[in-house]
């Protein structure tokens, strides 16, 4: 285990500098330009992609760091460019988490790849769960699987939404029901490789906040997969749901939730980290901003009502990074989530983010609420982090549950 230290060690400071430059000079940039067009930044990515941002081996590398803070703060610095074009960057790596997680060694070797194409020709990939009636209410799964014994193939039906890069994806993960009477624990995972027929784009959503990161139906007719495409492979599967019907008649199944819930766990805090991300950014301009804006003769900031809110801002912003940060350092050392932390992280950064962005406006007044100013994109991203991952109200849900033992509804 690593020592326990606040300091970043100089590999990781070289990272983060190395990235926060990236950042800087690349992303924030064209930040503005990809929110207005509401497209994917192909141009910025295939840049990541050429400097070794866009890659499995560069996550990979984050993931393994022993202390955990690896992909915290490559997620920080990213999003402290811009929300939507890391999103773009990142999101592939949501579709590449599924196939690490569940998938044989061929299907890592075989799909990952092609989930991230080249530098010369980058892919994107996608991860396929949420559907209209199945968000926070993930056991509600519609889109079944059901697997054609004559031809080894599954025959995947049903409609998927908010699918990050859904229908521009190379290859697209899906999330699909093979037995009903099991609830979330009759779910396996599918690759549907590139150009499979009966796979197409739904409607393309115009939103709110992250506008340069695609977020797209994905509607899927008689889709056919080779029994390879099955995550994990089918006797892994039929030994699953053996176990989870045995579990089902003995009344149990808590540890198959069990394990589910420390994925989560492990996860959120990188949605934390890109929460602080986008606050610590927007608070940055508001400190500029506050001391450089006269009215009355000095500058704003010297009024304490001013500089009160940037003091709560800052040190909300580092809260929610140690909270982060514990979390992920938790997750690496294989430490309990005996109270949620990782849910904790997840929450507290994202509400952060929203409330903070929103201090930004305030502190920019007229100029806040126009687009010649960063905040009020950053506001409007900001508003992803509360829902996306699981909403705030399924955070405080699973802390709750987890430090009460209570089935609270
Ligand atoms: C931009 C964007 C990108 C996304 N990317 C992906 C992706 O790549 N892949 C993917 O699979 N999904 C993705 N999602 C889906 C996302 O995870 C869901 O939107 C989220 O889980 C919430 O589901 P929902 O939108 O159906 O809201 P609902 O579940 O309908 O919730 C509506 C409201 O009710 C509240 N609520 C629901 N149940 C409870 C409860 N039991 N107690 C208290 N409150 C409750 C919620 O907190 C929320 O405030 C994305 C969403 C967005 C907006």
């Amino acid at each position: 285990m690593a020592e326990f230290t606040m300091e970043l060690n100089d590999e990781q400071k070289e990272v983060r500098d190395w990235l926060h430059g990236f950042a800087a000079d690349v992303i924030r940039p064209a930040a503005a330009e990809w929110d207005e067009r509401e497209e994917t930044p192909w141009p910025v990515i295939q840049e990541a992609a050429k400097v070794g941002i866009y890659s499995l081996d560069f996550y990979a590398q984050q993931y393994f760091d022993p202390t955990g803070l690896g992909i915290p703060m490559a997620m920080e610095e990213l999003f402290w460019g811009d929300a939507g074009i890391a999103l773009s960057i990142v999101g592939t790596g949501l579709a590449a988490v599924g196939v690490l997680a569940n998938g044989t060694e061929e299907q890592i070797g075989t799909w990952i790849p092609q989930m991230y194409g080249d530098a010369n020709d980058v892919k994107v990939a996608a991860f396929c769960s949420s559907e209209p009636d199945a968000g926070s209410d993930v056991a509600s799964m519609r889109t079944r699987a059901v697997y054609d014994e004559a031809t080894d193939e599954w025959v995947l039906n049903g409609t998927k939404t908010w699918a990050t890069n859904g229908g521009i994806a190379n290859v697209h993960v899906v999330v699909a029901v093979v037995d009903a009477e099991l609830g979330s624990k009759g779910h396996a995972s599918f690759i549907v490789p590139p150009n499979t027929p009966g796979l197409s784009q739904g409607q393309k959503f115009k939103k709110h906040g992250i506008r340069a990161s695609h977020t797209a139906e994905v509607v899927l007719e008689n889709v056919r997969v080779p029994g390879s495409c099955l995550l994990g492979g089918k006797e892994k599967l039929d030994e699953r749901l053996a176990r989870a019907r045995e579990r089902a008649k003995a009344g149990g199944g808590e540890r198959v939730k069990n394990a589910a819930m420390a994925t989560f766990e492990a996860s959120r805090p990188a949605v934390g980290a890109m929460a602080v991300g986008t606050a610590r950014a927007a608070y940055e301009v508001a400190l500029e901003y506050a001391t450089t804006r006269e009215q009355f003769g000095r500058p704003i900031i010297d009024n304490q009502g001013v500089a009160f809110q940037l003091a709560d801002m800052r040190t909300s912003i580092d809260a929610a990074r140690l909270l982060v940060w514990r979390a992920s350092w938790m997750a690496v050392n294989g430490k309990p989530f005996t109270a949620a932390e990782g849910s904790m992280s997840k929450l507290f950064a994202s509400e952060t983010a929203k409330k903070v962005t929103g201090q930004a406006i305030q502190i920019l007044g007229g100029n806040g609420y126009t687009r010649e100013y960063p905040v009020e994109r950053m506001h409007r991203d900001a508003a992803i982090y509360t829902i996306f991952e699981g909403t705030s109200e399924i955070q405080r849900l699973v802390i709750a549950r987890t430090l009460s033992g209570m089935p609270i509804r």
